[in-house]
C-alpha cells in the first residue's frame, strides 16, 4: 500500500534539527520519515527540492469576528484562517470574550458558533475572562477540561476588560492548581486613563496621541505586577504582545530567577515604530494598536530578546479593522480609533526574513518561535509544532529565498490597508497543507470554510 503524499527531496527542519527527507502523510498524518521514501505508489509526490520542510506555523494570539468599540474585526474566521494558510499558519488560537455577567461557558459557545462553520484551518480558543465573582472560578475548571486551558486577563481598559488586581490573584491561584495558562494583557490601565483624559482636554485628539498616552512605563510596571503575583500564586504566565525593552527587562529577570513566565511579541514591534505616524491627516489610525509602538530603538532589543529566548513566541495580535468606515469612527478623536492591526498572513515570513535572513538566529530558532514553543506553551505539543511521526501533516513547504513585496492590493486578509506596505521580505510559502490537505500551492486556494477542526488542547506541562 502506497502513501497518499510524499513531500520529496526538502530540508525538514524542526525546532531542533535539520535534515534531507522526504515526507511521507496518509490521511491527516505524517507516518514516515527517510532519507528517501517510495514514491511509486503515493497519490501525489511534491517536490520540494531546494525548500524547507517546516511544521506549519501556529498564531496563538487572533481576534476574528471580533466585536470592538461599536465595529467588529473585518476578517471572519473563514477569510482569516484562509490568509493565515496563505502565510504558512496553519492553527490559531482566538479569543472567546466573556461578557460582564455570562458564564464562561456563554464566551465559548458563542466562538465556536462564529469559528465551526467558516473556520478553513484549525483552530482553539483561549477565554477572555471580564467579569469573574467566587462563584465562577470552578468555571475557569470546567472550561479546562473543555479543551479551553488558557484564560487572558487584562490589566488594562478600566470599565470594560480590566480587572483588579484580587481578582487577578484568585484566576492565577486557579490556573496554578488546574494547569491552565493566563494570557495577560499588562498595561497599568488606570494611570493611562487619567494621561488619556488630560490629552482630550488640552485637544490632542490625533491618531498618535494613542500611542503618546500609553508611555513604556505604563506597559512595565503591569508586567512586574502580573509577575509577582504569579510568583505569589505559584501559577505559570504569558505576557501578550509585549512591545518594549522595559517590559522585556522584568520578563527577563523573572526568567534569570527560574520563573515559568514567557512572553511573546508581534512583527509590528519588530518592524514598525513611533516614526509611523510621520504621515498626513488621519493615516496614522492605520498603525493605532495597544500596547501602541514605540521608539524605533526598541525594535533591536526585541530581536535580541528572541535571540536569546528571553521572548518566546511571536504573534501577531491580528485584528483587523479597515480604515475606511471603521478605523473613521476615531477621526476626531483618538479614542474612538478601533484598536487593531492586520497581520495574520505575514508573520511567518516576516520573522523568517527578520531572524533568520537578516542574520540574528538560525532556522531552528524560528521554527521554535513560530510553531514549537506556541504548540508546547498552549497544549498542542507534539500533534502540531513538529514533524514527526504521528503528528498531524501540518507542513510549510518554504522557500527561503523568494522574495515578496508586502501590499494590501496582493494579500488575502479583508482589510484595505497593510501595516506593513512596501516592505520587502524573504522567504515565502510555497505549498501548504493542513491535516494532509494541499491547502495553498502558489496563488491557488483550495480549502472549503467549515473544515477546520476545533482543537481541545491538554494544560500546560512545561517547555
Ligand atoms: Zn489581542
Amino acid at each position: 500500500m502506497g502513501f497518499d503524499i510524499v513531500v520529496a527531496n526538502g530540508t525538514v527542519v524542526t525546532a531542533t534539527d535539520t535534515f534531507k527527507a522526504d515526507v511521507a502523510i496518509s490521511g491527516e498524518k505524517v507516518v514516515a520519515l527517510a532519507q528517501s521514501l517510495p514514491r511509486d505508489n503515493a497519490t501525489r509526490v511534491i517536490d520540494a527540492g531546494g525548500n524547507y520542510v517546516l511544521p506549519g506555523g501556529i498564531d496563538v494570539h487572533t481576534h476574528l469576528d471580533m466585536p470592538f468599540g461599536g465595529t467588529t474585526s473585518s476578517d471572519d474566521f473563514e477569510t482569516g484562517t484562509r490568509a493565515a494558510l496563505f502565510g504558512g499558519t496553519t492553527t490559531l488560537i482566538d479569543f472567546a470574550i466573556q461578557y460582564k455577567g455570562q458564564s464562561l461557558r456563554t464566551a465559548f459557545d458563542a466562538w465556536m458558533e462564529k469559528a465551526s462553520r467558516k473556520a478553513i484551518g484549525d483552530y482553539g480558543f483561549h477565554c477572555i475572562i471580564t467579569d469573574l465573582p467566587d462563584a465562577r472560578l470552578e468555571e475557569m475548571n470546567q472550561l479546562v477540561r473543555e479543551g479551553v486551558t488558557s484564560f487572558k486577563l487584562f490589566m488594562a481598559y478600566p470599565g470594560v476588560f480590566m480587572l483588579d488586581d484580587a481578582t487577578i490573584f484568585k484566576a492565577l491561584r486557579t490556573t496554578g492548581r488546574n494547569g491552565a495558562m493566563v494570557c495577560m494583557h499588562a498595561e497599568n490601565g488606570g494611570a493611562i486613563d487619567v494621561i488619556v483624559r488630560q490629552a482630550l482636554a488640552e485637544g490632542k485628539t490625533a491618531p498618535k496621541y494613542h500611542a503618546l498616552t500609553r508611555p513604556t512605563t505604563a506597559e512595565a510596571e503591569a508586567t512586574a505586577r502580573a509577575i509577582a503575583l504569579a510568583e505569589m500564586a505559584g501559577s505559570p504566565l504569558y505576557i501578550v504582545h509585549l512591545s518594549c525593552n522595559d517590559a522585556l527587562e522584568k520578563v527577563r529577570e523573572a526568567r534569570d530567577r527560574g520563573l515559568p513566565i514567557y512572553a511573546e511579541t508581534c512583527p509590528q514591534y519588530l518592524y514598525l515604530s513611533l516614526e509611523n505616524f510621520d504621515v498626513p491627516g488621519f493615516e496614522g489610525a492605520k498603525y493605532v494598536f495597544t500596547p501602541p509602538l514605540r521608539e524605533k530603538w526598541h525594535q533591536e532589543k526585541l530581536w535580541q530578546g528572541l535571540q536569546h529566548d528571553h521572548l518566546q513566541v511571536v504573534s501577531t495580535d491580528h485584528c483587523p479593522f479597515c480604515f475606511k468606515e471603521q478605523k473613521e469612527l476615531g477621526k476626531d478623536d483618538f479614542t474612538k480609533i478601533p484598536n487593531g492591526g492586520p497581520g495574520i498572513e505575514h508573520r511567518m515570513s516576516l520573522v523568517y526574513s527578520g531572524g533568520v535572513a537578516g542574520g540574528r538566529f538560525n532556522v531552528n530558532r524560528f521554527v521554535e518561535i513560530v510553531s514549537t514553543t506556541p504548540a508546547k506553551l498552549f497544549g498542542l505539543y507534539p500533534r502540531k509544532g513538529t514533524l514527526a511521526v504521528g503528528s498531524d501533516a501540518d507542513l510549510v513547504v518554504f522557500n527561503p529565498k523568494r522574495q515578496h513585496t508586502i501590499s494590501a492590493r496582493t494579500h488575502h486578509m479583508r482589510v484595505d490597508y497593510s501595516m506593513f506596505e512596501g516592505i520587502t521580505v524573504t522567504g515565502m510559502p510555497e505549498v501548504v497543507l493542513s491535516r494532509g490537505r494541499v491547502l495553498v500551492e502558489g496563488e491557488a486556494f483550495h480549502g472549503k470554510p467549515g473544515t477546520g477542526n476545533f482543537l481541545k488542547r491538554a494544560t500546560y506541562s512545561g517547555v
